[in-house]
């Protein structure tokens, strides 16, 4: 349990969503159904400021969370490397240029070889084993295996990166007040999370897990940095309002004060998209593919009561092969795409939704004739793919 709020230390809250969540995204196939472990999940708001967190993560779960887990974000195809690109022209150029650049959490390693292709020296904290020096040969990058110390080790930067990280930390506010320190004169932050305004506008279920503690809108995320001397300059909206980056430089602090504002009824509206989860997949073809090992997916079978016959889980992240996601039904393994795990005139169902029309036009240029379906939460386009949108039907009509 947590004490209180992690922003403003408010101990006051009101309860807004309680689930049984799986504890691991996925398990090693091998494990069999010993590794299919669950947790409490209570999201609760700060009667004082209004953040929204996980009040029933136990710190000494973060540690069976992510021990052995393969890495993430591994870049599995070229638009994945078009977002990194993006972020770097959206930078100031002086504030990379150059540089000595701290990235916090660097996942498969692929945002600091971009990085040091310009900077001056590149240090890279990634707690995952999995990532290591010979994944990086740029002389330039100093790896640590470790988690980055909240008093910043004594290292002063002229830039910090730290993307998708300060969600899953119990007490984000000692990490952003390390990180301003560690700043040099004239320095910049870049700190990317998730956007709970995309959550609460799609009732994005999958989006809600036990790996986040915390569900930042912009407007606390801004004023929770303001509190420990971190100033807002710019903000960059990525992947639809999925997630939102915020440029900071170092100025006056300000205390964090109390929010009037109402906040959206999350607990109804993810309870009504779960719902409507389960009503979308039973009209589906049985024996359907799934494409995508991702924690969303995990997260989607977790929601439906009765998992339908799945007939595959692929993933192009060799990483995942061997794995398995897990739901009440039991152990669902992941493989690699071919003919046996996705036949020509199959239905998939495409759980990695962040990347659904890349996937999509794959499947597409590979041949395939079967329907394409997105479980992503806000309203698809129409596309000349033919790829339809789960929610499709209860929500359009
Ligand atoms: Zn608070």
């Amino acid at each position: 349990m947590l004490p209180g709020c992690p922003l403003c230390r408010e101990k006051r809250s009101e309860p807004v969503f309680r689930m049984r969540v799986p504890l691991f995204f996925n398990v090693a196939a091998a494990a069999g159904d010993t590794g299919r472990a669950y947790e409490m999940l209570s999201l609760v708001r700060c009667g004082n400021c209004r953040h929204l967190y996980n009040e029933a993560f136990d710190p000494p779960l973060a540690e069976a969370m992510y021990r052995d887990q393969p890495l993430t974000n591994v870049p599995v195809d070229a638009s994945m490397f078009d977002r990194l690109h993006e972020l770097l022209d959206w930078l100031p150029r002086g504030a990379l240029d150059q540089k000595n650049v701290l990235e916090i959490g660097g996942g498969a390693g692929a945002l600091a070889r971009l990085l040091a292709r310009r900077a001056r020296h590149v240090t890279l904290f990634e707690p995952s084993s999995s990532l290591h020096k010979g994944m990086l040969p740029e002389d330039n990058i100093s790896l640590i295996n470790g988690f980055w110390p909240v008093d910043g080790g004594g290292l002063t930067v002229d830039l910090v990166l730290c993307r998708q990280v300060l969600e899953h930390l119990e007490d984000p506010l000692a990490t952003m007040s390390g990180i301003a320190g560690g700043l040099a004169e004239g320095g910049y932050a870049y700190l990317e999370v998730p956007s709970l305004e995309f959550i609460e506008a799609y009732g994005a279920f999958t989006d809600v897990h036990i790996q986040h503690v915390q569900y930042f809108t912009k407007s606390t995320f801004i004023a929770a940095a303001r509190s420990v001397g971190l100033v807002a300059e710019a903000v960059l909206d990525i992947k639809d309002g999925h997630d939102f980056g915020v440029l900071f430089r170092r100025g006056v602090a300000a205390p964090l004060l109390p929010n009037p504002t109402r906040a959206p009824a999350l607990g109804p509206a993810l309870l009504e998209r779960i719902e409507a989860a389960k009503t979308a997949v039973a009209m589906l073809p049985p024996l359907l593919v799934l494409y995508g090992a991702t924690p969303h997916a995990q997260m989607f079978l977790n929601g439906l009561d009765d998992v339908p016959p799945i007939m595959a889980v692929i993933d192009d992240n060799a990483q995942n092969h061997a794995r398995a996601l897990y739901s009440r039904a039991g152990l669902h393994p992941v493989s690699a795409p071919n003919s046996a795990t996705l036949p020509a005139d199959g239905c998939v169902l495409i759980t990695a939704y962040l990347h659904d029309m890349a996937i999509g036009q794959k499947l597409r240029a590979g041949g395939f004739k079967g329907r394409i379906v997105t479980m992503r939460p806000q309203p698809l386009p129409s596309n000349p793919l033919g790829m339809e949108w789960l929610y499709a039907s209860q929500l359009l009509k």
